[in-house]
């Protein structure tokens, strides 16, 4: 299968401009992953565009290859996705366009620094303080919880997420959770449910665009009732 890469090269996304974009052209099998079709251009001795121009090999991130790290999420034809679990044989056309998440900073090409992921979840405590509690009838939804890869995919399509704002966007939710319904201890209970109204459920506009993104299949918007539920309306 012939298939024509477009990749962002520039360094301000939401700025971009026609010759930000180099074209490359790939053949190879159509069960190919995006992140094969990378690894595959950028271990070519020489990488030439269509023009056959020489080309500074592609920079971007991936550890698994098997979507358990969520580190090679980008825009995969204006969709948010992981480059090891979007395959070419589900393309419409033989072309595809890789741009790098436009939420977050750009470290280069298709990387970008997602340190506000982690960040923000620091800054509302989200931690187990003390021993942790395990009930059974709530084991699906804490291990649904657990499944985050922290890929950012969810924040790319939120309206109301920016890198910087109060509001920290899905992850959180699906992240307070597991937290929340683990943490025995009332003190610290109490400390996460009050960061976690006003970094999130004050946020938040239940426009449930980040509901059917998640590469990770985590039922988000499941989790977002259910942490609002516990958090914010005392059922939990
Ligand atoms: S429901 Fe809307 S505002 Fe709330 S986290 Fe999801 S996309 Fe963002
Ligand atoms: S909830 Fe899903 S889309 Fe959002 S960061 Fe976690 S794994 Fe990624």
């Amino acid at each position: 299968m012939k298939v024509q890469v477009k990749v962002f090269r520039g360094r301000d996304f939401n700025e971009r401009r026609p010759e930000d974009y180099q074209i490359f052209e790939y053949t190879g099998d159509e069960k190919a992953s995006v992140a094969q079709l990378l690894y595959e251009l950028n271990s070519k001795e020489r990488l030439v565009d269509i023009h056959g121009q020489t080309c500074e090999k592609i920079t971007w991130e991936c550890s698994c290859f098997v979507k358990k790290c969520g580190a090679c999420a980008m825009r995969i034809n204006g969709i948010p996705r992981l480059a090891c679990s979007f395959f070419l044989y589900e393309l419409k056309s033989p072309e595809i366009t890789l741009e790098p998440l436009s939420k977050f900073p750009i470290v280069k090409d298709l990387t970008v620094d997602r340190s506000f992921i982690f960040e923000s979840l620091k800054e509302i405590s989200l931690w187990l303080e003390g021993n942790a509690r395990m009930k059974p009838e709530t084991h699906e939804y804490r291990y649904g919880s657990a499944k985050c890869l922290m890929c950012g995919c969810c924040l790319e399509v939120c309206p109301n997420f920016r890198v910087g704002g109060r509001f920290t966007g899905a992850v959180t939710p699906v992240n307070m959770y597991r937290i929340l319904d683990e943490q025995e201890k009332n003190g610290h209970r109490k400390d996460m449910k009050r960061s976690y109204s006003k970094s999130y459920y004050e946020g938040c506009g239940k426009s449930l665009s980040c509901r059917d993104i998640c590469p990770a299949g985590i039922p988000v918007d499941d989790l977002i009732a259910r942490s609002n539920a516990a958090a914010v309306w005392g059922r939990g």
